[in-house]
């Protein structure tokens, strides 16, 4: 697919995340204003409330824009998803005669604040990454034991909490919890030691399902909405003792964070790919008709505090088994009902070599191997480092970008339990 050129020159360069093919959806809010709806474009959002306000956007039963998130657009469902990028296309084309019109309702990015762009209804991790799940496993059960048994057969996971999905910027603080090593006779409340990061894709869910009826992969394919890049924090010492047998549980919780702009599936259309070949059949339920994972290259960056970044990773979201919409399709298989607003995560994306992985316990392979990092090395956060996720479908010439989702680690409450007088 070729670039479709735009008035807003920037969002011709290369380097910019937000050519006239992207047009995320994010809000955003500018000095003491209101949160809103907008698109980016090159170095700027599009005020898309302002233009529907005006009359410049004209959607079938709306308006959908008058609320600062996203869930209503998707409520309306694809029709209206499709025809929102066609008008939006055609009034920032090279040329268009609406210009002059539209060219008040851009901001530059550099001038406002981004907030979360949807309301997160609820919250799901799988564990859909096959190197990911070899390399934990065997750090965990030795190489022989290393995926379960149920792992080639069933995307597994979790339901996280929505509460603490947080937007791009959002400090995180270390967070206490009870922990215990393998030498200690009792456990310990204490603040984690071990404190990570998951290099994610999240699906966010633009329609609902209805309770006690499962979806097919190919419903669920268009159910999805778009994507965002997903940090799913976690307390590897707190995960340790706590997981057996129910899983994750308060090591997840801290925070999730995610980029502020959701990158619609329909923008990701020509970077379509197939989930790897399969070790052992599917059931039928999970077959996948088509294509339906995507290629977006990604990559993790971590800063120590005054010092530059160091790429630490480099992987690719086609290195999943499982996509998506076979994900969002198993979740319904007991019945359960999935909601506009719901995310999923898609697992921990790391890729074969050892600079593809996606979790600084990977990379230091459980902390047996540091690794290096300007200003020193690292084997999990440490204080005040800066993470940061980065995502691209790579285009002729141009890319499909994410933004980046970045998080700050702060450090740990002197007394979680402290209270103010
Ligand atoms: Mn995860």
């Amino acid at each position: 697919m070729s670039l479709h050129l735009s008035w807003v020159d920037s969002a011709n360069l290369a380097r910019s995340d937000f050519p006239l093919n992207n047009l995320p959806c994010g809000v955003f809010s500018h000095g003491p204003e209101d949160p809103r709806c907008g698109m980016a474009i090159g170095d700027f959002v599009l005020d898309l409330t302002a233009l529907e306000e005006e009359g410049l956007l004209t959607l079938t039963g709306g308006p959908y824009l008058d609320v600062p998130f996203w869930n209503e657009v998707m409520e309306a469902g694809p029709d209206i998803w499709a025809d929102l990028r066609a008008q939006v296309t055609a009034h920032l084309a090279k040329g268009a005669p609406t210009r002059a019109a539209i060219e008040p309702h851009l901001l530059p990015l550099g001038a406002v604040t981004l907030h979360l762009p949807f309301l997160v209804s609820e919250y799901t991790d799988f564990y859909s990454g096959k190197h990911h799940a070899m390399n934990v496993g065997t750090m965990m059960r030795g190489a022989e034991n290393a995926l379960p048994p149920n792992w080639l057969h069933i995307p597994i996971g979790y339901n996280g909490r929505a509460s603490s999905v947080v937007v791009s910027g959002t400090p995180v603080r270390r967070p206490w919890g009870q922990v215990k090593g393998p030498d200690h006779a009792v456990p310990a409340f204490q603040p984690s030691r071990r404190f990570d990061i998951e290099l994610e894709l999240g699906a966010v869910v633009g329609q609902g399902s209805t309770l006690g009826r499962p979806v097919t992969v190919e419903e669920a394919d268009a159910m999805i909405f778009g994507f965002v890049l997903l940090n799913d924090w976690s307390a590897r010492d707190i995960q340790g003792w706590e997981y057996q047998p129910l899983g994750p549980f308060q090591a997840k919780a801290t925070a999730t964070t995610i980029s502020p702009w959701i990158v619609m599936t329909a923008a990701l259309e020509a970077h379509r790919t197939s989930t790897p070949e399969r070790e052992k059949p599917l059931l039928p339920y999970l077959h996948e008709p088509r294509p339906m994972l995507f290629d977006i290259e990604l990559e993790v960056a971590l800063a120590p505090m005054g010092q530059p970044e160091t790429v630490i990773a480099r992987t690719n979201y086609k290195e999943m088994y499982y996509s998506a919409a076979q994900q969002l399709a198993h979740h319904t298989t007991s019945g359960c009902a999935m909601n506009v607003g719901d995310l999923l995560g898609s697992g921990t994306i790391s890729g074969p070599q050892k600079g593809n992985r996606g979790s600084l316990m990977e990379l230091s392979w459980g902390g047996k191997e540091p690794f290096e990092v300007a200003g020193g090395t690292r084997s999990f956060i440490e204080d005040n480092d800066t993470l940061t996720l980065r995502g691209y479908a790579r285009g002729d010439g141009f890319k499909i970008g994410f933004g980046a989702c970045v998080g700050q680690v702060i450090p740990a409450l002197a007394d979680p339990y402290a209270r103010k007088k």
